[in-house]
Formats: structure tokens, sequence, C-alpha cells
């Protein structure tokens, strides 16, 4: 039943970008799973079936989560493939590594595993894709003395991501690296220990540009603001505009709140303070002129999610700032969290995100019971679904492109 050709993958193989088929087709070459592997989605694809197993209980020895038992259903036909287990690694923040360390995983993963790997997805972690039960035990050792640990799988807190923040971006509000890397270590116990109604995420965007996409893909997102006002350099606006640069248009026509004003004969931008929403769409546009206040910290939200129980959801905010600058300021953080998981813990269904807990049960049962305080900043909408996608027909008829200008 295997097949030995493979025309609907090898169509994956053509155009500019680069192919994860012909990935696996290099890997096969070394790989008795990675080889059976290209057979088996060509049979996915031809017959439009998955025929992966979910789930089972696999894992080392004092661990919860960190690997995830993959079986194929149609294991006569693919006996290299019968078990092919994910094993999640906890990744370093904002992912910067030294090819000594990325070649010491590679090395790893093909003396026991496919040898494929899958870095960095929605998840962040790194992602060894395939290797059979006798050797997670072995390769979680080889990784222990390698300096790693295993990732968040199952229902605990999943490995902790964030943005590459100060390390290499000049928005950033707070240290998502040290921020990110000190919480998790906190809370390993929650990671590799799953306790939970389901799954929890906590991501640490620097600013509202939210680069991890935080506000829709983690139950608690961390996202740097600042609390003063944003900073205006009067010089670099004139090089703005001297260079010909449209700051009406581009700039104070697409601020949300209509916080700013240039005038074209002074050459001068303004603020209005207390209407900024520090959505970032100014300093983005003009990064030499505008910056971020001097003030600042993260505002902390709840509940976002994508579809399982409800739809998906984007979250509350619960803190509007939090100052995130030194050890000690994490600690209201992590006490915060402690409190949200056992509200959860306490209250929510199998399979039900802190989210749909609080949808369920009530905003005001929720801050009553954690001891949260109730603020104005805590909106209900918008929180509609996240994934919004645009054709070109309704482009069409709106007559504008993505970026407002006409078509
Ligand atoms: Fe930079 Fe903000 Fe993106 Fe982080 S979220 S990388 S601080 S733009």
């Amino acid at each position: 039943m295997t097949e030995k050709k493979t025309p609907l993958l090898d169509e994956l193989e053509k155009g500019k970008w680069p192919s994860f088929v012909t990935e696996i087709k290099r890997a096969a070459v070394r790989s008795a799973s990675a080889a059976e592997l290209l057979p088996l989605l060509e049979r996915s694809y031809r017959e439009r079936i998955g025929h992966w197993k979910h789930g089972g209980i696999v894992g080392v020895r004092g661990y919860g989560g960190g690997v995830i038992g993959r079986y194929v259903d149609v294991p006569e036909d693919y006996p290299n493939l019968a078990e092919f287990h994910t094993v999640r690694l906890l990744q370093p923040s904002g992912w910067f590594y030294n090819t000594k360390t990325l070649r010491t995983v590679c090395d790893i993963w093909e003396k026991h595993g496919s040898g494929l790997t899958n870095m960095h997805g929605s998840t962040g972690d790194i992602i060894l894709l395939g290797c059979k039960t006798n050797e997670i035990q072995p390769i979680f050792d080889e990784f222990s003395e390698a300096g790693f640990d295993l990732g968040g799988s199952g229902s605990c807190l999943r490995t902790t991501n964030c943005c590459v923040g100060p390390g290499r971006c000049e928005h950033a509000c707070y240290d998502t690296l040290d921020a990110c890397y000190n919480i998790t270590n906190e809370f390993m116990d929650e990671l590799h220990r799953p306790m939970w109604p389901y799954k929890s995420k906590i991501k640490f965007s620097g600013c509202a540009n939210d680069c991890t996409s935080s506000i829709a893909r983690s139950d608690c997102s961390v996202i740097g603001t600042w609390r003063d006002t944003l900073i205006i350099d009067p010089v670099a606006v004139k090089e703005y505009a001297a260079n010909g640069y449209p700051i009406k248009s581009q700039v104070c026509d697409k601020c949300p709140t209509s916080c700013l004003t240039y005038n074209k004969e002074t050459q001068e931008l303004t603020i209005v303070g207390e209407e900024c929403s520090r959505c970032m769409h100014c300093i983005n546009m003009m990064p030499k002129a505008i910056h971020p206040g001097k003030e600042k910290g993260a505002t902390i939200l709840i509940g976002g999610k994508s579809t399982i129980v409800q739809s998906a959801f984007m979250s509350w905010v619960v803190v509007p700032f939090m100052k995130l600058e030194s050890e000690d300021d994490y600690e209201p953080f992590k006490e915060l969290m402690r409190g949200i998981w056992e509200w959860w813990d306490e209250n929510g269904k199998t399979r039900e995100r802190i989210g749909e807990t609080i949808y369920r049960l009530g905003m005001g049962k929720f801050l009553r019971e954690t001891g949260i305080p109730p603020v104005p900043q805590m909106v209900f909408r918008p929180r509609a679904n996240p994934y919004v996608f645009w054709n070109q027909d309704e482009l069409d008829k709106s007559g504008t492109m993505l970026d407002g200008s006409a078509l």
C-alpha cells in the first residue's frame, strides 16, 4: 500500500519558497522514518484523510509533559512510523543560539530520532518530530547533559515565549528576554506537571506591535507600554518633512484616536497625551522621530485563545500598567498568575481555557474572587474573533488597499 512516487508532494517543491518536502527528502536519505513519512503524506493528500492518531501517554520519569505521543493508524503499512513521538524542548528567550548549540541539538536528534525538526512555530518551542518510545528517556538524558530541558505539553503551563525585545528591537518597553526567562524558571513545576483543566500560555511582547501575537494566542499576554506621553523629537520631525514624508496622511490621519496634529507651516507635530491609546502606529511610521514615553512597563491581559469550547477570543485587560524593570517587579506578576490559575483550577471545566471560564461565569465573579480591582480599561469589546481575513472582492468593493490608499 506504500507508494513510491509522490506527485502531489512534488508540487510543493515548486516555486521560490523553501519546501518542507525537500527537507523531508533530505532527511529520508539517513532516516527510515523520514523516508516512510513521504509516502504516508502522499497517501493522506490523495485520500484527504490524516493517518495520525493523536495523544497517548509517553514521557520521561518525573515529567508529565514535554513529549506528545504520535502513532500512525496503519502501522502495518508504515512500520517505521508506528511510533513517531514529538519532543518539545524549552527554547532560549528570543531564540538566540550559537551554531555549536544548534549542531548539538541536531546531532542528538539524528542519533535518536528522525532528524526532522520544526523550529519555533506558534508554540515557540524547538519541536523535534518523530522518535520511538524506547528512545525518549535517552533523548531526555542527552539533552539534559547539553543544558536543555523539556517544554510544556498537555494541561499545563505551555512553554512561555517572548519577542526578541531589547536584544534587537528599539521599541521594547521592558526586557522581555529577562522577564520570560525569570518567570519561566519560577513556574517550572506548572510547566512540567500537567495539573489544570487545560493548557495555559503566557507570551511576552515588548510593545503593542505584539510580535508574539500574544493577544490572540496566549491566555496571558504581557504587552509592553508606557504610562506617560510618547516622546516627539522636533528636529527629527523636520527631517522627515524635508524628505517629503507625508506626515499628516500617513501618521496623523491614521491615528485611531486622532491625538496627533501636524502643522505643515511650522513642521511641528503635537500630541494630546490623554487621548493616545499607545497603539504604536505613529512610532512604527516615524521611528526616528517618535519614541515610547519614559515611564515604561507592561499591560497584563487575560483570556486569549483559539477555538475549542467557545470561539476564538482576544484577551481582556486585567492590569493596565505594571512595572517590569527588575526581579522585584516580577513578584506581583507571579502572584497575579498564581491567583488566576487557582481560580481557574477551582472553577474551570475540563478542556476549558481561562478565557472561556471567565466568559461562562462572568468577569464580575472572576474579579471578585481573584481580588483584582475592576478598572475602566476592562472593556468587554472588542474581543471578537482575531482571525480576520480580507479577500480581494471585499477590497475591490471598498475601493481601498489594506493600507487605506486608493486602489
Ligand atoms: Fe519589538 Fe515590539 Fe515586536 Fe517586541 S513586540 S520585537 S518590542 S516591535
